[in-house]
């Protein structure tokens, strides 16, 4: 290499370092989609191994209270990318794909976390599922991210053969929107692999494409939602599991170990790994049917039992958080946005207050205490609600019944001990009250009204 040659690069070299200091470190979020909290091996997985999941826990902090915001994915992803409690917005339900509707979808008052780190001067990317609405003014090509590549809806078919729509706009319904061809940005790709290898391909690209430039990719796998299907590469793997739906969701989340691999290599290659948070979970709670299992925890998807909100959640940044943490107070999925936002150099306004914390100082010792003194839900549908205190208290309610559990001391949520600590109940049941105060009600019919919607627009 000729010595100018050299010059210019050492020079655009340290100017990219520059740029990069100067806004703050790199965000992978991989977030996998009805994966079950006993399905990695770093909550006590056996029958799966996730070695490179693993890698992520090992090199920095697992998360065993780790919770999301709502019991299933679109609410949970709305909560995510806002960094606020979606109920505050009306976004309690699973959308329905409906491409004419901009109101089935993430409101757009609302501010995403790619529109705020974009603006702090962060490439972009959203590689997978999308389920914040199929209306062109909701695409992610206009809610922040700067590059696209994937889905609108909320699940998938799985192999290229039997993507068959080109138009995802000509789609009126679910096992449509799980037919449409891939798209990048807003153009449709022949794409010819295994949706999950093709999501990993890309994203490794988006890596390798911004390695000197501050970057923000979100990465959200749709498996292992239904439908369970994997390619023999995958499934090979697991024939000494005899249930077949088992196998088969266990050869899906080997794919996406595989994946996440792929990813944590190209951070290391291209000398990223310590200036960059990676943090994985799944949305929601294993729904159990598609072979996911939720270990000792009550309950599934859709349920504020811990089964339904409780994720495999973990984080890596190595260099600033501790390797090989276990961290077990309690920690919502809301908590990553305001965690990001807090290591930018230059200080950025949210739209919006943000209702997770920064959870770095917790980690590293400078910070004792918890994170949230209480954690709240609500599903409006089912006239459920659940709080959760900084010392496991858990307060669960439907209808008229209450009921108080001590997760430490009973896990599985199973001994009522409401009548033993009656002004504890009182307390949590005014903390719940309180915040509702600023939540609303359902801003759109859902997936489970979608008669009622049909009727609502006379269509
Ligand atoms: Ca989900």
């Amino acid at each position: 290499m000729n010595k100018a040659l050299l010059f210019l690069l050492l020079i655009s070299f340290s100017e990219a370092t520059i740029a990069q200091q100067k806004k703050g470190p790199n965000v992978i979020i991989i977030m996998t989609d009805d994966m079950g909290y006993a399905d990695v091996g770093f909550n006590g997985c056996k029958d799966i191994p996730t070695p490179n999941i693993d890698r992520i826990a090992s090199s920095g902090v697992v998360f065993s209270s780790g919770h999301v915001s709502f019991a299933v994915c679109s609410p949970s992803r709305a909560g995510l990318l806002t960094g606020r409690y979606s109920q505050r917005f009306g976004y309690e339900r699973n959308v329905l794909y409906i491409p004419g509707d901009e109101q089935m979808g993430l409101s757009l008052d609302e501010e995403t976390m790619a529109d705020v780190l974009g603006r702090a001067g962060y490439a972009t990317m959203l590689v997978g599922k999308w389920h914040l609405g199929a209306h062109p003014n909701l695409h992610p090509l206009k809610r922040g991210f700067k590059e696209f590549f994937g889905f609108l809806g909320g699940g998938h078919q799985y192999f290229p053969k039997e993507w068959t729509i080109s138009d995802p706009l000509s789609v009126m319904d679910e096992p449509g929107s799980y037919k449409t061809k891939l798209n990048k940005g807003n153009t449709v790709v022949e794409e010819k692999e295994y949706i999950t290898d093709a999501f990993s391909r890309e994203a490794v690209s988006f890596l390798d494409r911004n390695a000197s430039k501050p970057f923000f990719l979100y990465l959200t796998y749709n498996a292992p939602h239904t439908p369970l299907q994997a390619p023999e590469q995958y499934l090979s793997r697991f024939s000494h599991i005899a249930d077949k739906k088992r196998s088969t969701y266990a050869a899906m989340v080997s794919a996406i170990d595989d994946g996440v691999g792929k990813i944590l290599d190209k951070l290391k290659e291209t000398g990223q790994e310590k200036n960059t948070l990676v943090f994985f979970l799944s949305d929601n709670g294993g729904p159990v049917e598609n072979g996911s299992s939720n270990g000792n925890l009550t309950g599934r998807k859709g349920s504020l039992f811990e089964g339904g909100i409780r994720v495999p959640f973990a984080m890596q940044w190595p260099g600033t958080v501790p390797a090989g943490m276990v961290y077990d107070k309690p920690v919502i999925s809301l908590d990553m946005y305001a965690t990001v936002l807090a290591q930018l150099k230059q200080s950025v306004k949210t739209k919006h207050p943000l209702d997770g914390v920064n959870l770095v100082p917790f980690l590293t010792g400078k910070k004792t205490g918890a994170p949230h003194e209480t954690l709240f839900w609500r599903h409006y549908d089912m006239k459920s609600y659940a709080a959760l205190s900084a010392d496991g208290k858990k307060l669960w309610m439907k209808g008229d019944s209450t009921v108080l559990y001590d997760l430490g001391t009973n896990p599985r949520e199973a001994k009522n001990i409401a009548d033993e600590h009656p002004a504890r109940v009182i307390k949590m049941k005014q903390q719940l009250l309180d915040w509702e105060k600023g939540l609303k009600p359902p801003a759109f019919l859902g997936l489970s009204q979608r008669d009622a919607y049909i009727k609502s627009k006379g269509l």
